[in-house]
């Protein structure tokens, strides 16, 4: 949940940043109680962040 809420507060150049410590592996879907799709949000953060640097 920490990249996801991390784009909401503090920008999604941040959060794309770290989204890269992720390693896809959807271990964080497993086990969240309240079943938020983690491995989806961070992969859509790794995406924006790869397109926004093909635009520089
Ligand atoms: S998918 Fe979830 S558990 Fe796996 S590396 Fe990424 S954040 Fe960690």
């Amino acid at each position: 949940m920490g990249m996801g809420w991390t784009a909401i507060t503090l920008g999604e150049d941040l959060a794309g940043e770290i989204s890269y410590l992720c390693l896809g592996c959807g271990r964080c879907d497993e086990v969240c109680p309240v079943e938020i799709p983690l491995s989806s949000i961070i992969s859509k953060l790794k995406a924006r962040a790869a397109s926004r640097v093909e635009e520089v």
